[in-house]
């Protein structure tokens, strides 16, 4: 008999937290879950999931004006955003219910509401203490708005999915993942839309000429770009926000969205009743195994802000639990390379290994193919969107070691590069894959002059 309540106490239901519980319910551990706000936590409740369902619905107006030169006529439209959000809701309503039962099926003890440290074995939830051999720290991350005067009258992506009204002209600041999908969401459901964002260009750590291309590509549909600026103050108007940039320009608007990062959530935790460093930027330090500083609490996801993404943290997770509690298999460590992902603003971005800077500066010799071009449905939409596809292979290896592709669907095609170049795929073994025709994909297989090196 275990002197613990629990094999396993994890805080917070999110994407991390609930992977590890059931996973490690799943072996025969006494497992509970602390949650004291949503099950699915941001990417269920606030963040990918609602967002990538607000992202199709941006896409409709343009594929209504495009029906036309395919001999459709299609008759007026109009967009309703109470149908929008509440649709969606009632969806991420039912997601909740399956990771409940996923949670309750599994075996986990589901105790409500926020749990703070008593010591480096113990938690208390609502005034009740439990203790752990092990605790797990899966509390994710909040968004960050930066002070400036009437930062106040700006929201972050937590209010965005529950608007009462939607904008007529809206204002998103920052220039990454957030900013630029929002700022795409906001022109395509018909508000006017602008981004403010302090570089030169944003998505800052993208390959340079993705941005560069994107940057084109998201302004040609209409999204007002303000760079080089900030937001100085907002004042609150009859008529709407009164923003006054850096640059002396002003916009009114009707809604501000600060998209400008987001934070460890710690608050609340105790984390010095545990003995739990944090680091500098207020996340929490792990080793290898994801223990903190303190041997029986762990941490992974956002809260330990390596990559805050939902597939890393559900990667964690698994490590986590293979390493903690199947003692039988041989140990494993999270590997972070060659991580894809995808930015679903309009055309989407997707993106896998280095960046043509990173590659130039890791090897001698770095070859560059790289095609630009309108995909084929454009020929008769009337739309002028293009499309970039690009591959950074390292000469001496001959190996692919970046893919980067701007265009419709970009993440459901790199999701299949990414798998080549994890497996060390080189260049010719993409020029001896068959291309399946007529698609934008087979562009990876086909691009066979080199563009530079
Ligand atoms: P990011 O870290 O991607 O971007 C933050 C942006 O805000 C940057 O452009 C940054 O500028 C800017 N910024 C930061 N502080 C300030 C400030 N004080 N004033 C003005 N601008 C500022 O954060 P996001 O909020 O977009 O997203 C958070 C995380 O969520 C991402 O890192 C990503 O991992 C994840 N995410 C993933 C998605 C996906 O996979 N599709 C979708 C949404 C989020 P600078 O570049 O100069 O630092």
């Amino acid at each position: 008999m275990s002197q613990f309540d629990f094999d396993l106490f994890v805080i917070g239901a999110g994407s991390g937290g609930v992977r590890a519980a059931r996973t490690a319910a799943g072996l025969g551990k006494k497992v509970a879950v602390a949650e004291g706000r949503f099950l699915g936590g941001t990417c269920v409740n606030i963040g990918c999931v609602p967002k990538k369902l607000f992202s199709y619905g941006s896409h409709f107006h343009e594929e209504f004006a495009q029906a036309a030169g395919f001999g459709w006529t299609v008759g007026g439209s109009s967009f309703d955003w109470p149908t929008l959000r509440d649709n969606k809701t009632k969806e991420i309503e039912r997601l909740n219910g399956i990771y409940h039962n996923l949670l309750v099926n599994s075996g986990v003890e589901l105790i409500e509401g926020y749990a703070s440290f008593e010591s480096a074995h113990e938690v208390s939830v609502a005034g009740k203490t439990y203790s752990a051999e092990k605790i797990l720290i899966a509390t994710g991350s909040s968004p960050f708005i930066p002070d400036f005067p009437g930062s106040e009258h700006a929201v972050s992506s937590d209010a965005i999915f529950y608007l009462d009204e939607f904008p007529k002209r809206s204002l998103v600041l920052g220039g990454g993942y957030i900013a630029v999908e929002f700022a795409g969401i906001f022109h395509g459901l018909g508000a006017q839309s602008h981004l403010v964002y302090r570089g030169e260009q944003p998505l800052r750590g993208f390959d340079e000429e993705v941005r560069q291309f994107a940057s084109e590509e998201i302004s040609k549909k209409g999204v007002q770009f303000h760079m080089n600026a900030n937001i100085d103050s907002i004042e609150k108007q009859s008529t709407g926000l009164k923003v006054t940039l850096t640059t002396g320009e002003i916009l009114e608007v009707d809604l501000v969205l600060c998209a400008t990062g987001r934070v460890p959530k710690t608050d609340g935790l105790n984390l010095d009743k545990a003995g739990v460093d944090l680091g500098k930027g207020g996340e929490i330090l792990v080793n290898e195994e994801f223990q903190t500083s303190s041997a029986s609490v762990f941490a992974l996801g956002d809260v330990i802000n390596r990559m805050q993404l939902t597939p890393v943290a559900l990667a964690e997770a698994m490590v986590f639990v293979n390493n903690q509690f199947q003692p039988e298999l041989p140990a494993k460590t999270m590997d972070y390379s060659n991580i894809p992902t995808a930015v679903f603003c309009h055309p989407n971005i997707a993106t896998v290994g280095m960046t043509e800077e990173e590659a130039r500066a890791a090897f001698d010799k770095v070859e560059i193919y790289s095609a630009s071009f309108r995909p084929m449905k454009h020929t008769l939409s009337g739309s002028d969107e293009r499309h970039l596809m690009k591959l950074v292979v390292d000469a001496n290896s001959r190996k692919v070691v970046g893919a980067h592709m701007v265009g419709t669907d970009a993440g459901e095609v790199l999701q299949g590069i990414a798998v080549a170049i994890k497996a060390g795929a080189t260049k010719e073994v993409f020029d001896s894959t068959v291309g399946i025709h007529p698609t934008g994909a087979e562009e990876f297989v086909t691009m066979r002059t080199l563009t530079r090196n």
